[in-house]
Order: structure tokens, then C-alpha cells, then sequence
């Protein structure tokens, strides 16, 4: 009869209930127990919550982790058994196999007198399963029902006989008539309550469904794991497994209950009473301690009051609506005072602890922080029995657990923090968190924390008496439903150490650390100044090296580098090494210096232009030790320019090469020579003459004069037929000789051609001079002596010019009285 009823629960039905039912129509069969199996066999229906396989193939749930648990103590290796077909089938064939030791164990299996005869049980439960009732999250109307008579509509699934039962003895001791609502699933149940058709539905707490809450909870029932009869040492080991994890963690099967079935819900329901009280609250005064970091405290830089019990605040205010105004309060005392004369509604943070609660006269709200407590003592009295010493309190708040009478009794935390560290014998009991906080603080140094286990700190918030019921409610729901992260993240954001340390506290707090950072570092200048040293030292000798080589190259070609610093003023010239293979400087200041070389210094930096390089040639003195004005030796020297610019496009220096070419210019002089003059006399030939005559008599100087003298030998013919060529010639020369001598080097000499001289001279003051230059000139060239050449004279036609006369034109006047010179008897002049 019930093995038919066993199809109406179904999907998500717990899978113990199933299996108790079935046990009463299963035959009781026996089976040996196989001893000694590494692996053990567990029978594994596919359960939601209790055992399921996620998404990636893991396996997971209640049973699952109780057997890894469990696999701790036991050291058991599991091999998973999955049976074909749907839940029911699969959780028959698996009973099967288990009566059959075809399989060693299951879990999740309820007791009756019936089951234990074809199963073995574990001696311990592994959980309790509740027949549960269940509203909308957000539904409210059964938590404000009052406790009178009244219908309760209740959905369950049609048939379930022992469900019922449980049921109406609920109702029963609680006053409510029930109304069932039959439902086939649970699907059915939900949609029955969304339509308001139910108010509440029977389910169990091993039952988990997204949007409900359960309301009520009665009929426990212990569930078990279940062996193959008569594997006695496997139970044994069992048994032994689940009183270890018993007395290690009391809590191990809620605490898997809470992960698999009620996971917390974050979301906040308020009863309409609670949202009315919202609604007239107004604004709450809070009574907050400015000296209670990291739960209240007021913060150094802007004054306001801050910490982890002011965040919560800041919380509930989001979530509820409700509007709190900040109180401060200098210390316990006057907290207390304010509480006490009912000038604050709440206190933002106290210990939950009854005696203090009665003291202050406020109700305690669910405790929203517990730690531990830290006994704190100075490092220098660690080896003190606490006996000796004197227990340190705040003055208003005493240690409810110790009762002391050597108490002693400070203004503030931190003034007990400031004793101890000092090394007084004193000790004190902090919240593990106030503890860490001071504990953080680089002056504290001294400071040591040691845990106390056994005595937990939790903060709660105090509503000062008489304390409106909603108000506590609303403060334990948003407690309740603030997500464990989010109340890290509260902490976490108060108790991160605020304060930057600076060098000087570092370096007091780690003497050793810092020397030894203080060595690394210089170790690591040193390293580096060492590596600019040595890359600069290798970089110079590749910059010498190259200049060595350059100046071996241009040693070759007799070229000398050069660097003008235009600002500096400072010439340096790199000459090729001397004699002894030493290399040779030459500095100068261009600017500054008087000695023997100042005139060629005047002429360097003339040229020694910015910006206009190029190519310039000049005379100056060749590099000699020990010179003096006398003993320098004037050479042609080449300079090739270039100006350098920094950055910003100014001039910085002028540098290039000089070399030497004396030689050269030699060589062109005298090619320009024989360019120039007469190969036979060295007058210059009719073109030069031409030429030069042409520039002078455009380069006179307004009413200044010049002289043009023409002149020819007399019967010239005779001497080259009466004495031969050879003697005309050296006449020719004789002539030209005296010629030199009786002008000026600036005057120019030349021989147009035949026996013809002409001179050109510049500043001929008057005739008179002309004249006596004329007659003078006849003079000496009558006193010529050219062996077998006989008398030699000439005849001299002469022109004062002036500026602006063309060349030809003069010529013409002189020849006209060239002509008169030699009609009237030669060996003589005529002035035009
Ligand atoms: P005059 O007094 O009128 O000038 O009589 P002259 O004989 O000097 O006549 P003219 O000046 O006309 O003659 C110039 C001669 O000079 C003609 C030529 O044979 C000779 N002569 C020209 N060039 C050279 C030269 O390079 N060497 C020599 N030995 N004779 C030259
Ligand atoms: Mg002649």
C-alpha cells in the first residue's frame, strides 16, 4: 500500500523517505561482508543537494562531502555506483545491489525496524531531515498572524499520510485548522502559493527552492549511512569516522546542511509593522565612541567619524530607509551616561554581552562581528605570570569574564596600549580586531598579542530601553542578511593599516633591514658610477684611438686638426706626433695675449666666422718651440671650416683641418709667374703688363698722378747684327735689370714686346719728377757694360696719367713721343 504511493513524491523528494518506504516490501536478504577492500563501493542516486554530479562531471553534495569527511579517518578510496533509469529505479536497483554487497555503503537513509533488518546502520545520524512549512520570501502575512484560531491553507503533494499527520499535530499545538491544497509537484505547490491559493506549502528542510523562506519546522528525523549486513570491521571503521568528525566539529553536518539547502539570501523582508516603524522612526540619534578604532574612531585628517560599526550603519540606512544621526561620544562613560539618561535611541557598537547590555540599559541586537580576544602585554613581560601584573580597563567598561581587583583604570584603549608597550606591568584584554589596529602601529613595537581561544568577542548594536521590537528586528534581518563578503569588505576597509610609515620609523623598526638596504643601495651606486667609469674610460679610448687614427691618416697628408670654442675662446690645434712619436697640442686664445703672434691671432679669428665655412688660405707662423718674432718662419697654411651648433641651434665651436701649403703655393707662384712674365727678361710679358697698367689707372686715387714710360733701344737691329743674337739678348736682359733697379717694387715693368719696355708708376708728383726719373733712368742704362755689344742706350717716351685714362690711349701719347725722343737724336726723353 505505501510502496504505491511512492510515484506522488516524486521529483525532488528526499531520497531517505523513498528508501524507507521501499524497505517495507523488500524481502530481508543477508550477505557475507567482503573484508579488506581498499576501494569501498558506495551506491550514489542522483539526489539534489544530498548526492549530484555539476556541470563538469564533479561530483558534489551533502553525502558526498560527509564521505570525503569521512574518507579522512578511514583512508577509503570510493568508487561511485550509479545505477540506469529515473530516480526511483535507479534508488531500487541500488538497494538491491547494496542487500546484495554488490555495493558496500549509501547514505542519506532514515530508520525503521523493517530497513535494519536487511541493512546494517551507522551507529551516529549523519544529518536531520524537518517536515517544513514554507512561504514567498517576501510574504509576510504568516509572521503577523497572532496566535488565535484560524485556517492555514496549506499545499502539499496529495497522498503523503505520514506528512499529514505531522502536519496537523503542528497545527494543532499552534491553533491552525488546516486547509489542504492537493498538488501533484512541486511546481504545482509554488504556483498555488504565487496565486494566493495557499498560504503556506509542506515540504522538508532537505528541499531546496529558489524564493522561499521556511516558517516552520517540526518532526526531526535522523538520517544514516546503511552497510551491507555483516561487514562489521567496514561499520566499525565507520562508526569510528563519524564520532571523530562529531567531537572535531560538532557543527560539520549544519554547516553542510546550510551550504546545500539554505544558503543565505541576501535580499531584506520587512513585515508591514517593521516598514510602518520605518516610516514614524524620524531620525535616530547614535550614541558613536571616537576612540574605538577600527570599530568607531574619529579620523585624524577630516575629522568625521568613521569605522566598521559607523559603515553598518551606513548600510542599514541603504536598506531599510531608516535615517540615523551621528552622536559622538568621548569615551565609555559618557556613552554610557547618554544611554542611561535616553539622549541617544542606539549605541553603534558594544559587546554582546548581557551584564553590560543591563548596565547600559539597551537591547542587544545579533552580534555582527565575533573574534577573539587578544591578551596584550609588553615583549619585556612575556615571562611574567599575569598574577603580578594589574589588568588594564577602559574606565566604564570592565572585562565581564575577570574579576579582578588589582584592576587599573585608563581613559582610553589607546592609553592602555601607551602603558603596556612602555614595559609597565600591566595587562589587557582586547577585541582581536581594536588589538591588530594598535598592534599595526610602528610605535606600538613592543606591543605583544597573545589569542585567547576560548573566549569569543562579538559586537553587536545596543537599542537604548524601552527598545521598539521592530527597530531590533530590522537591525537583525539587514545583520542577517548582509552577504559574509560585503561584512569583510567593512572590516577590511577599517583595519588596513592606515598609517604611512616613514623612513625614519622604518629605519628605527628594522635597524638590520634598513643597513642592509642602505649597503645595496650605495653597493648599486657604486656599481654604477664604476660602470659609467669603466664605459666612459672605454669610450675615450675608442675616441682617442680614432683620433689617433685620423691623425695618422692626415699626418700623411700633412693635415692638422682644428677646434675654434667660439665661447671659451680657446683654438687648439692637434699637431702629428713629434720626433718622439708624442703626440703635440697647440693651444691659443684668439682674443687675449699679446706676444709675437698676435697679428696672426687678429687674422685666425677674423676668418673664425660662425656659419661661414668653407675653404681659406693665409700665412701664418710654422710651430716652433722657443720662437721668437725674429726666428718665425711665415708658411702658407689651408684651413677647411665648419661650424658646429648645439641643440638649440647656436654656435658652439668651429672645427676642421689646416694644412700645410707652402709647397703648393710655391709651385703656383711660380707657374703664375711664367704665366705672367717674359721667359727672357722677367718683365711681364704685354698681356700682364696690359692688365696691371689697366687696374692701376683704375685704382688711382682722385687727383693723384701716374707715369707711363715707353721705352725702346736704340739701333738695336746693329748690335744683334754687328754682335749676334746672343749678345741682343743679354742687352735685353741688362736692360730689364736696370729697369728693377731704377723703379720701385710696386712699379710695374714690363716688355710688350721686341726691344720695347714699358713702366708703370703710381704717385708721380709733377713733370719735374718725371723728368729727373727719365734722365736718371738714361743715365744708368748707358753705364751697361755687355762685353762685344758696344754703347747701349735707350730712347724713353713718357705720360703723366691720371684716374680714368685707358691703357691704350696712353700707350698712344708715349709712342708719339717715343717717336719725338728718337727724332730728336735718341738717348734721350720726351714727356707728352
Ligand atoms: P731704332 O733706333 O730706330 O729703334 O732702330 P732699331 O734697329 O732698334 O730698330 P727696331 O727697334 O725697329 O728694331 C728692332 C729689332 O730688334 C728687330 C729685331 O730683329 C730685333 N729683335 C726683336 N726681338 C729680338 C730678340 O728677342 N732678340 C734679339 N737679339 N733681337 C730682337
Ligand atoms: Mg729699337
Amino acid at each position: 500500500m505505501q510502496y504505491k504511493r511512492f510515484p506522488l513524491w516524486e521529483k525532488g523528494c528526499l531520497a531517505a523517505i523513498i528508501i524507507l518506504i521501499l524497505a517495507a516490501l523488500l524481502p530481508a536478504r543477508s550477505l557475507e561482508a567482503k573484508e579488506d577492500r581498499p576501494v569501498v563501493r558506495v551506491g550514489y542516486p542522483i539526489q539534489q543537494g544530498l548526492t549530484e554530479i555539476d556541470e563538469n562531471g564533479n561530483y558534489t553534495g551533502y553525502i558526498y562531502d560527509y564521505l570525503q569527511e569521512i574518507a579522512q579517518y578511514t583512508g577509503w578510496d570510493y568508487e561511485f555506483v550509479r545505477a540506469e533509469g529515473d530516480i526511483n529505479e535507479s534508488l531500487m536497483t541500488l538497494m538491491e545491489m547494496l542487500e546484495n554487497g554488490e555495493i558496500d555503503i549509501m547514505g542519506g537513509m532514515l530508520y525503521n525496524s523493517r530497513m535494519e533488518e536487511m541493512y546494517d546502520y551507522a551507529s551516529n545520524s549523519c544529518g536531520i531531515v524537518y517536515t517544513v512549512l514554507k512561504v514567498l520570501y517576501e510574504d509576510t502575512a504568516f509572521n503577523e498572524a497572532s496566535r488565535e484560531e484560524r485556517p492555514l491553507r496549506v499545499a502539499m503533494i496529495d497522498g503523503a499520510a505520514q506528512r499529514r499527520e505531522e502536519l496537523e499535530e503542528y497545527c494543532r499545538m499552534n491553533m491552525l485548522i488546516p486547509e489542504i491544497v492537493p498538488c501533484d509537484t512541486e511546481e504545482e505547490m509554488l504556483q498555488a502559493l504565487k496565486e494566493n491559493r495557499a498560504d503556506v506549502m509542506l515540504s522538508t528542510s532537505m528541499e531546496f527552492m529558489e524564493g522561499l523562506r521556511t516558517v516552520a519546522r517540526f518532526s526531526p528525523r535522523p538520517f544514516y549511512f546503511v552497510s551491507t549486513k555483516g561487514k562489521t570491521d567496514l561499520l566499525n571503521q565507520l562508526d569510528k569516522a563519524l564520532q571523530s568528525i562529531e567531537q572535531a566539529d560538532p557543527y560539520f553536518s549544519a554547516s553542510l546542511y546550510e551550504q546545500y539547502f539554505n544558503p543565505p539570501n541576501t535580499e531584506l523582508w520587512l513585515t508591514s509593522e517593521e516598514k510602518k516603524y520605518v516610516e514614524t522612526a524620524g531620525t535616530l540619534k547614535v550614541g558613536v565612541l571616537s576612540d574605538l578604532p577600527p570599530y568607531q574612531y574619529t579620523d585624524e585628517v577630516t575629522g568625521q567619524l568613521k569605522g566598521i560599526g559607523v559603515d553598518l550603519l551606513e548600510k542599514i540606512q541603504e536598506q531599510t530607509g531608516l535615517s540615523f544621526q551621528l552622536v559622538v561620544a568621548p569615551d565609555e562613560k559618557t556613552l554610557n551616561r547618554m544611554a542611561a539618561e535616553g539622549s541617544i535611541d542606539l549605541v553603534a557598537g558594544m559587546n554582546y554581552d548581557y551584564e553590560l547590555a543591563k548596565d547600559r540599559n539597551v537591547a542587544m541586537s545579533r552580534p555582527y562581528i565575533t573574534t577573539q580576544y587578544m591578551l596584550l602585554i609588553s615583549d619585556r613581560m612575556q615571562n611574567r605570570r599575569l598574577e603580578e601584573m594589574s589588568m588594564a580597563m577602559v574606565d566604564g567598561c570592565g572585562c565581564y569574564w575577570e574579576k579582578t581587583d588589582t584592576g587599573v583604570y585608563f581613559q582610553s584603549r589607546e592609553d592602555i596600549v601607551r602603558a603596556i608597550n612602555s614595559g609597565k606591568p600591566y595587562y589587557s584584554y582586547m577585541d582581536a580586531y581594536v588589538a591588530q589596529y594598535y598592534f599595526n602601529k610602528t610605535e606600538f613595537k613592543s606591543l605583544k598579542l597573545i589569542p585567547q581561544i576560548s573566549i569569543d568577542s562579538s559586537t553587536c548594536i545596543g537599542v537604548v530601553k524601552p527598545a521598539s521590537t521592530e527597530l531590533l528586528s530590522i537591525l537583525n534581518k539587514v545583520i542577517q542578511a548582509l552577504p559574509q563578503d560585503e561584512m569583510q569588505s567593512i572590516i577590511y576597509a577599517n583595519t588596513i593599516f592606515k598609517e604611512s610609515p616613514t623612513l625614519a620609523d622604518y629605519i628605527k623598526e628594522n635597524p638590520f633591514q634598513a643597513a642592509a638596504a642602505a649597503g645595496v643601495v650605495i653597493f648599486l651606486i657604486i656599481a654604477a658610477l664604476a660602470w659609467g667609469i669603466f664605459t666612459k674610460e672605454k669610450l675615450n679610448r675608442k675616441i682617442t684611438l680614432e683620433l689617433a687614427k685620423h691623425r695618422e691618416i692626415y699626418g700623411l697628408v700633412n693635415d692638422y686638426f682644428f677646434e675654434y670654442d667660439i665661447k671659451k675662446d680657446i683654438f687648439t690645434i692637434s699637431m702629428k706626433p713629434d720626433g718622439n712619436g708624442e703626440e703635440r697640442t697647440a693651444i691659443y686664445n684668439l682674443k687675449s695675449g699679446t706676444d709675437e703672434k698676435t697679428d696672426y691671432r687678429k687674422q685666425l679669428l677674423e676668418i673664425m666666422v660662425p656659419g661661414k665655412d668653407g675653404i681659406r688660405e693665409l700665412q701664418l707662423p710654422e710651430y716652433k718651440q722657443n720662437q721668437t718674432e725674429d726666428t718665425l718662419t711665415l708658411i702658407w697654411i689651408r684651413l677647411a671650416m665648419k661650424t658646429i651648433y648645439d641643440y638649440k641651434g647656436n654656435p658652439v665651436c668651429i672645427i676642421g683641418k689646416m694644412n700645410d701649403i707652402e709647397e703648393e703655393r710655391r709651385e703656383r707662384d711660380k707657374l703664375k709667374n711664367q704665366a705672367e712674365r717674359d721667359g727672357l727678361t722677367h718683365a711681364y710679358n704685354a698681356k700682364t703688363s696690359l692688365r696691371l697698367i689697366e687696374e692701376r689707372l683704375q685704382g688711382l686715387e682722385e687727383g693723384n698722378r701716374g707715369a707711363l714710360l715707353l721705352i725702346d733701344i736704340d739701333k738695336f737691329k746693329n748690335i744683334n747684327d754687328t754682335y749676334g743674337h746672343m749678345a741682343g739678348d743679354q742687352v735685353l736682359c741688362e736692360v730689364a735689370a736696370v729697369l728693377r733697379e731704377c723703379f720701385r717694387e710696386e712699379d710695374i715693368v714690363g716688355r710688350p714686346g721686341g726691344d720695347e719696355f714699358v713702366v708703370y708708376m703710381d704717385r708721380m708728383k709733377e713733370n719735374k719728377a718725371l723728368a729727373d726719373t727719365c734722365e736718371r733712368l738714361l743715365q744708368n742704362i748707358r753705364k751697361i757694360n755687355v762685353a762685344n755689344a758696344g754703347k747701349v742706350t735707350i730712347s724713353v717716351g713718357a705720360v703723366v696719367t691720371k684716374r680714368g685714362d685707358r691703357y691704350d690711349e696712353v700707350y698712344k701719347l708715349a709712342d708719339n713721343a717715343l717717336y719725338r725722343a728718337k727724332r730728336e737724336g735718341r738717348d734721350g726723353f720726351f714727356i707728352a
